[in-house]
């Protein structure tokens, strides 16, 4: 299939790619590099031996989207674009809302103009708000999100819900991801977020490589068993080789459907810590510092939905996931 990824040489996006070349699907990537590099492109080519087709564009240029979807015939489109910084979409809404929402809003309606009804949308298990029980199911109810990039991921659901329904033809499948951290097990491709990281993994990694001094666990005296939180940890190229099943689900459907992408399994911080201090082969420096507004205490996800639609199941556990995310850690450091 000829399919565009939006976002595509970021973290998830490239790990896609490479899931995407393997089962010999044609590739294009349009991202606008705010957050990823050109590099990329040659990482996922020496991977594959294959190299994208790649346009340096914004989601947000209607005539771009309309070129790129018209022109290479697209048949369908993993929508990975978006800006992700919890913190960040606090203090620069309207940015997270334009970004997320109305660069949707324009690729949809290119989309339309071209003919291509077939979209996967890269969503996030924070639709689900404070869940209300656990696992969580895709008919729990959504809402109750505490920030506004969690708001863009559930306005965009909502979204492709109406678009959906006015549009008999339409496909749109939202993968509500889990927490992916991970890498491809060549240390080629990874997550290499710019500046401070906000995520834990990515922390953890450049206090293990000495790059950062220590990791401030945020609580622990959330009601888990520990005390920190909990969260369902997948591992990206698991999360890869789902992209690619629902893309096979999507076209030979239409309507709107919701699957969430996680292992069923949910792991602490300080369990995330000492799984890495075994990846790396050393102690990994932390300390206990107060919650981070916004968090919940756990969550993590029942995948059968999955399962059943995709015939998908995480395979890779965690030490697979600290140990691939460390090597790929290294190879940043040693700049090879
Ligand atoms: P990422 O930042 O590595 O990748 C996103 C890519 O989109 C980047 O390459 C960036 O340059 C590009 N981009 C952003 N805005 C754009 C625009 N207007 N036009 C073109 N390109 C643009 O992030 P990721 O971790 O790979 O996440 C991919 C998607 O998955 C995002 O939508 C994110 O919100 C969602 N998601 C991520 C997680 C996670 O923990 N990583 C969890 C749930 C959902
Ligand atoms: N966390 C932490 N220190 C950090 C970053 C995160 O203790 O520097 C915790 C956070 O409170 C949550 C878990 O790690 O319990 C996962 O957070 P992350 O930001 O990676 O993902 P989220 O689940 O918030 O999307």
């Amino acid at each position: 299939m000829r399919v565009l990824l939006t976002g595509g040489t970021g973290f998830i996006g490239s790990h896609t790619a490479v899931e995407l070349l393997a089962a010999n699907h044609d590739v294009f990537i349009c991202d606008n590099l705010c957050n990823s590099s050109r590099e990329t492109l040659t990482a996922i080519e020496s991977i594959t031996g294959r190299r994208p087709v790649f346009f340096e564009s914004d989601i947000r240029d209607a005539r771009a989207m309309r070129g790129i979807l018209g022109d290479n015939g697209i048949e369908a489109v993993i929508h990975f674009a978006g800006l992700k910084a919890v913190g960040e979409s606090c203090v620069k809404p309207l940015a997270y809302y334009d970004n997320n929402v109305s660069g949707t809003v324009t690729l949809l309606e290119a989309m339309q103009a071209t003919g291509c009804r077939t979209l996967i949308f890269s969503s996030s298990s924070t639709v689900y708000g404070t869940p209300q029980k656990l696992p969580l199911t895709e008919d729990h109810p959504v809402g109750g999100v505490t920030n506004p990039y969690g708001r863009t991921k559930l306005i965009i659901e909502k979204i492709l819900a109406d678009l959906c329904a006015a549009d008999a033809e339409f496909s749109a499948v939202c993968l509500r991801y889990f927490n992916p951290i991970g890498a491809h097990p060549s240390g080629l491709i990874g997550e290499n977020p710019n500046g401070i990281p906000n995520n834990l993994l990515p922390y953890v990694a450049r206090v293990a490589a000495g790059v950062l001094k220590e990791v401030n666990v945020f609580g622990d005296d959330y009601p888990t068993p520990d005390g920190t939180g909990v969260r369902d940890y997948i591992h990206v190229m698991d999360l890869a080789r789902g992209h690619a099943l629902a893309l096979q689900y999507a076209a030979g459907r239409s309507g709107w459907d919701a699957i969430n992408l996680g292992t069923g399994k949910g792991y602490s911080v300080l369990e995330i810590i000492r799984a890495f201090e075994k990846a790396c082969g050393h102690p990994v420096a932390y300390r206990i510092a107060p919650r981070r507004a916004g968090d919940i205490a756990a969550n993590w996800a029942d995948p059968s939905k999955a399962q059943r639609l995709l015939g998908w199941r995480a395979e890779r556990g965690l030490e697979d996931m600290c140990a691939t995310a460390w090597n790929f850690q290294q190879r940043l450091l040693s700049g090879k």
